[in-house]
C-alpha cells in the first residue's frame, strides 16, 4: 500500500514540540511565524507523547508548534490571526469513517413532511426551500400524512389538499410531495404542466387522478397515477449533475457545522467519484474525503487499478481507498444474516445479498490494485464469512499483509461489525481487520434488537465495541449519514453511554472510555484509512484540522455531553466554520 510516513519526529525543547527544521544548525529555535495561533485553551492532542497543551501555532496548513502561551507567542508576527479560547476545548477534527456524502447532501434537498401538523406548514416550508432553489429545479418532499393533520385543509378534496395554494408559492418549480405511505404523490401545477397532465387525462389502470367537482386537478395522484408525474424526476443528465454538486455543497456545510474536517464515504459509484476528484482539484470541498468504490463487480474489475491512483489529491482533500460490498442486509427489516434463526421470526435467517464468489472476486481485486477492502456486515454469519473470506485472502498473501496480529498491513474493514459471535470477536484483532462501528446505531437500534435477536445474543455480540478495542481491534466511529444525523456529539455520546431514548442502557458494560471514543473519533479513523501519518493527532507536521467545542466533552457529565456545540471548525489552518460568526 502506497503511503508516506511523516519522517519529521517532532523535536521537544523543555515543553515545547516542534517542527526539527525550526532548529537551526547550532541548535536554536529559528520562529518561522505562523499564520494562526490557538491559546489559553485545553488543546487535547490525542498524541500520547504530548498529551494536552496550551497553544498551538499554524504555519502552510499545519501545525508548526505545541507548547504554552509563553513558548507560542514568538511564533506570532504581524499576519498572524490569533483565536483565544478561553479555556475552551480544541481537538483533531472528527473523522467520520463511515457515512454517505452525496446521499447524505439528497437527504438535505428533500423537505421531510413527517412531523408537519397542518397543510400550511407544508406550503411554507415549500416556499422557503423555492428561495433557495434554481428556477425549474424539482422540489422533492416525503412522509406527509394528512391524517395526523390538526385539521383538513379548507379545500379539501376527499380529506386530500388541493393544490392551487402551493402553486403560487412555486410557480417556477415542479413540486413532488411523497405521502408517508408511499401509496400517493402531490404535484403543485409546473410539475403537472411539465408532465403533460390536465383535467381531460385519464386515469391509469390501477390509479387514480383526483380532481374536484369541476372535473379540475387537484394535485394528489394515488397508486399508479403516480407514475404520471414520476417521469419528472428522472432528472437529465445535466440536472443530474447540477444535483449531485447541490447535494455536495449541502454536505459540506453539514461537515463543517458538525466539526467533521474528514468523511470516509461508504461507497460512490465512478461518475460521483470523478466530480469529487473534480472539486477536490478546485479546491471547492472543503472537507476531506476518503472514499469507497461502490458499483457493479465488472465495472470495479475494469476501472479499480486507474481510480486507486487518486490519492490525496487536492491537497489532501480526496483519496480513492477502498471498495465497498455488502454481505448482508439491516437487522430492522431482518436482512442481517444470522447463523441462529431470528427471535421473534424463527424461519428467518435473513439474507446473503452478494454472493460470495462475487466477494472473492472483490477480495482479488483489492490485493491486485492496494485498494482496502470494505464490506457491510450486520448479522453474526455475515460477519463470520466476513472474516473467514478475509483470513483466507491473507493467508495467500502474507506477503502484503504480513502474519502478527493488530498492526498487519492491509487494514481490511468490516463496516457496521454490529452482531458477532463471541468466538469470532478477537479475529479481528488477531488479523488486524477494522471494525468500522457507529455508535449512535447502538442507542437507536436498541430498542428492538431485543426483539430480532433476544436478550442473550444482544448482550453477547451486539455493539460489543469495548470487547473489539481490549482485544486489540481498532475501533473507528461515524453516524452512516443520512442513516442517522451527522453529529458526531450524538455518537460519542451513544458510545461512552449506550444510553437509549427511554432513559436505559443498552448493556452498558460495552461503553468506550472517554478518551476511547475520542480516538474512534480521530486517530482510529485515520489509521482505517492509511493516513495516520497526516491526521488524526495534533502533532507537528500534521494538517491543522481542529476542531472548538464549546464544553469539554473529556469531562461534562453524561448528561451535558448532548449540550456540547462545535464551536470551529478548522480544516489545514483555515477556519471554515465559526459558530459565533
Ligand atoms: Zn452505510
Amino acid at each position: 500500500m502506497p503511503f508516506r510516513r511523516l519522517t519529521n519526529i517532532p523535536i521537544s525543547l523543555g515543553s515545547l514540540l516542534l517542527l526539527p527544521t525550526l532548529l537551526n544548525a547550532g541548535g536554536v529555535v529559528t520562529h518561522e511565524r505562523a499564520e494562526l495561533v490557538l491559546r489559553n485553551g485545553n488543546i487535547v492532542t490525542v498524541d500520547d507523547n504530548i498529551g494536552s497543551v496550551e497553544a498551538l501555532a499554524v504555519s502552510g496548513g499545519r501545525i508548526l508548534a505545541l507548547g504554552n502561551g509563553k513558548e507560542i507567542a514568538p511564533f506570532i508576527g504581524d499576519g498572524t490571526r490569533i483565536i483565544e479560547l478561553n479555556g475552551r476545548l480544541a481537538i483533531p477534527g472528527f473523522i467520520d469513517s463511515h457515512s454517505h456524502f452525496v446521499g447524505l447532501g439528497e437527504a438535505l434537498m428533500t423537505l421531510d413532511l413527517m412531523d408537519v401538523r397542518n397543510w400550511q406548514e407544508v406550503i411554507d416550508m415549500v416556499a422557503e426551500a423555492v428561495k433557495h432553489a434554481e428556477p425549474g429545479e424539482c422540489i422533492v418532499g416525503l412522509g406527509w400524512h394528512q391524517e395526523k393533520w390538526e385539521n383538513p385543509p379548507h379545500d379539501a378534496v376527499d380529506g386530500f389538499p388541493s393544490h392551487w395554494e402551493l402553486s403560487e408559492v412555486s410557480p417556477d418549480n415542479p413540486v413532488l410531495l411523497r405521502h408517508a405511505s408511499g401509496h400517493a404523490s402531490f404535484a403543485n401545477k409546473r410539475a403537472m404542466d411539465e408532465s403533460n397532465l390536465s383535467g381531460a387525462t385519464e386515469n391509469p389502470p390501477g390509479g387514480e387522478i383526483l380532481r374536484d367537482e369541476a372535473g379540475n386537478l387537484t394535485g394528489i395522484f394515488r397508486q399508479n397515477a403516480q407514475g404520471l408525474i414520476r417521469a419528472r424526476t428522472a432528472f437529465t443528465q445535466r440536472e443530474r449533475f447540477e444535483r449531485i454538486d447541490r447535494a455536495i455543497d449541502l454536505a459540506i456545510e453539514a461537515c463543517l457545522s458538525n466539526g467533521i474536517s474528514s468523511f470516509q464515504d461508504a461507497g460512490s459509484p465512478f461518475p460521483v467519484i470523478d466530480r469529487l476528484a473534480e472539486r477536490a482539484r478546485e479546491g471547492t470541498l472543503g472537507v476531506r474525503l476518503w472514499v469507497m468504490i461502490r458499483t457493479r463487480i465488472d465495472e470495479i474489475d475494469s476501472h479499480a487499478a486507474q481510480y486507486s491512483k487518486l490519492r490525496r489529491i487536492g491537497n489532501h482533500h480526496m483519496t480513492v481507498g477502498g471498495i465497498k460490498f455488502a454481505i448482508d442486509g439491516a437487522l430492522g427489516s431482518r436482512g442481517a444474516w444470522l447463523l441462529d434463526p431470528y427471535e421473534d421470526s424463527p424461519d428467518e435467517f435473513g439474507f446473503n445479498t452478494t454472493p460470495l464468489d462475487t466477494l472473492e472476486r472483490s477480495a482479488e481485486i483489492a490485493l491486485r490494485t492496494g485498494l482496502q477492502l470494505s464490506i457491510h456486515a450486520i448479522g453474526d454469519r455475515g460477519n463470520r464469512e466476513t472474516l473467514n473470506l478475509f483470513e483466507r485472502a491473507f493467508a495467500h498473501h502474507d506477503e502484503k499483509h504480513g502474519t502478527e496480529g493488530a498492526g498487519r498491513k492491509l487494514r481490511w474493514r468490516i463496516e457496521h461489525a454490529q452482531h458477532l459471535h463471541p468466538d469470532d470477536i478477537p479475529r479481528f484483532g488477531e488479523l488486524g481487520i477494522i471494525a468500522s462501528m457507529q455508535g449512535i446505531h447502538c442507542t437507536s437500534d436498541g430498542p428492538w434488537v431485543y426483539t430480532r435477536l433476544g436478550d442473550e445474543r444482544a448482550e453477547s455480540g451486539a455493539y460489543v465495541w469495548r470487547e473489539l478495542m481490549q482485544s486489540g481491534a481498532v475501533v473507528t466511529n461515524g453516524t452512516d449519514a443520512p442513516v442517522e444525523k451527522l453529529d458526531p456529539i450524538a455518537s460519542f455520546h451513544a458510545s461512552v453511554t449506550r444510553q437509549l431514548d427511554d432513559g436505559t442502557y443498552f448493556f452498558p458494560e460495552q461503553r468506550m472510555s472517554r478518551m476511547d471514543a475520542l480516538r474512534s473519533y480521530t486517530i482510529n479513523g485515520a489509521y482505517a484509512a492509511f493516513e495516520e501519518d497526516v491526521k488524526g493527532t495534533l502533532t507537528p507536521g500534521k494538517l491543522a484540522d481542529i476542531v472548538v467545542l464549546s464544553k469539554d466533552i473529556l469531562t461534562v457529565p453524561d448528561e451535558q455531553i448532548l449540550d456540547v456545540q462545535v464551536d470551529m471548525t478548522i480544516i489545514g489552518g483555515q477556519v471554515l466554520y465559526n459558530r459565533n460568526e
